[in-house]
């Protein structure tokens, strides 16, 4: 056989095998969709953990649980667990992992389904958590059971991950384990995030996010005799009408080669996160009516996203310089800028070897030409990347972006099928070397 054929042989076997299992990944979907893993606050996380570590010592995977105590959240009643499971091929070669987030976000109103009923109507699994992400891990086992069933002895090793916390920055997740080793370069190679990004898209990263708190500060007086106080929400107005004028319209000028999906993020955003000025919200059930006041201090917080072509320096020094100039044109202007938390930006190299066997699996298994996007939000690749130091890493998965976090959240059938046969694909790829 010619090397093309040989490799045509291999990719017809795991279809077939993948096209049989069709039964199997509908269950185990509606399985992991059935364990409530809402987080906040991290409910179940050790059940779906157990259950995750049953199916995959049936083909031969080691399992452990780890628990990352002391993490943010971790406690005795919602202990942050996360699972790794690993199998050898028996022979040297590289090694092959694929993570996914085990937390769900709150189920919120508008659900036609039970959340966490695992219905199948019409080709599509719903429930919380369907595409974002147990339709992904779902296909990304049944993906690995397959190729392990066609080739038990493939060189290098492939591993699963089922992680904590990524809803809530993954802390207790994938930033504890790449600190414990686990996502180091000598330890595993290649890695698939198997996150909804639509089964012929590769995601190659995401932008960067700067949270910070500005505060204004005033004087406090009588409401009646403002002029003998100072207004800290007049000096936040004097920062928004700034940021309005100068700082709004640079960013969406602001070009990237960050292939940034949806459109409208394919530029420096900023998001204004709250602001709050003068007396606190009273409580829904007070009655009474504000007392007479001056403001003394008035807080925003702000999100920023940014591109792989600025700085966070730059970005930090951009805010700054804003504020100097309100500052230099008001008097009595105070202020203080403090920043809460910063991830940069990453974006995994197009020639990447994660990139190109993905790439060719899309094309053999679909029969469609690969779209390379970038997130607009964060996601675990920035602890694999910052933590781990581990370069080759993507998103790729089944299920439509845009149904995150939504109600009457779901997975296609056809679309977990087809993205499983891609990942078997690119695992053919990687661990038996491109034919
Ligand atoms: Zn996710």
């Amino acid at each position: 056989m010619t090397e093309t054929a040989e490799l045509g042989g291999r990719q017809h076997a795991l279809a077939t095998e993948i096209a049989g299992r069709r039964d199997d990944l509908v269950a185990l979907t509606q399985d992991l969709i059935r364990i409530p893993t809402l987080n906040p606050p991290g409910d179940f996380y050790q059940d779906i953990c157990e259950y995750l570590a049953r199916r995959l010592e049936k083909s031969g995977f080691e399992v452990k649980l780890l628990r990352a105590v002391g993490t943010p959240g971790d406690s005795e009643r919602h202990p942050r667990w996360n699972v790794i499971c690993r199998r050898e091929g028996g022979r040297s070669g590289p090694c092959v992992h694929f993570n996914s987030h085990i937390d769900v976000v709150s189920t919120g109103a508008g659900w036609t389904f039970d959340p966490f009923g695992g219905t199948v109507s019409d080709g599509k699994i719903y429930g919380r958590g369907a595409c974002d992400m147990k339709g992904g891990l779902a296909a990304s086992i049944v993906a690995a059971e397959a190729f392990v069933a066609k080739f038990p002895d493939y060189p290098g090793a492939i591993e699963i991950s089922g992680t904590a916390d990524e809803e809530t920055g993954g802390y207790g997740g994938v930033a504890w384990l790449a600190e414990q080793g686990y996502f180091s370069p000598e330890r595993v190679q290649h890695v698939i995030i198997p996150e909804p990004l639509n089964k012929d898209r590769i995601c190659l990263g995401h932008r960067g996010v700067m949270w910070a708190q500005i505060k204004t500060h005033g004087r406090i007086a009588h409401g009646s005799m403002p002029f003998l106080g100072d207004c800290a929400v007049r000096h936040m107005g004097a920062v928004v009408s700034e940021m309005e004028t100068s700082l709004f319209p640079a960013l969406a000028k602001r070009n990237t080669v960050m292939p940034v999906v949806p459109d409208g993020a394919r530029q420096s955003t900023m998001n204004i996160n709250s602001l709050h000025g003068g007396q606190a919200e009273p409580d829904p059930d007070f009655t009474g009516f504000p007392s007479a006041c001056v403001p003394d201090e008035a807080r925003m917080v702000i999100d920023r996203r940014y591109l792989i072509e600025e700085k966070a320096e730059d970005v930090r020094e951009e805010i700054i310089s804003l504020l100097e100039r309100v500052k230099a044109e008001r008097k009595d202007f105070r202020y203080d800028f403090e920043e809460l938390w910063q991830v940069s930006p990453t974006m995994t190299s197009v020639e990447a070897p994660v990139v190109k066997a993905v790439e060719r699996g899309i094309r053999s298994a679909l029969a469609c030409e690969p779209v390379h996007v970038v997130s607009p939000g964060t996601y675990d690749q920035k602890h694999i990347d910052r933590i781990g130091r581990l370069k080759d890493c993507i998103a790729y998965g089944p299920g439509i972006l845009d149904l995150a976090h939504q109600s009457d959240e779901y997975v296609g059938i056809d679309d977990m099928v087809d993205s499983a046969k891609v990942m078997a694909f690119a695992l053919d790829d990687l661990l038996h070397g491109r034919a």
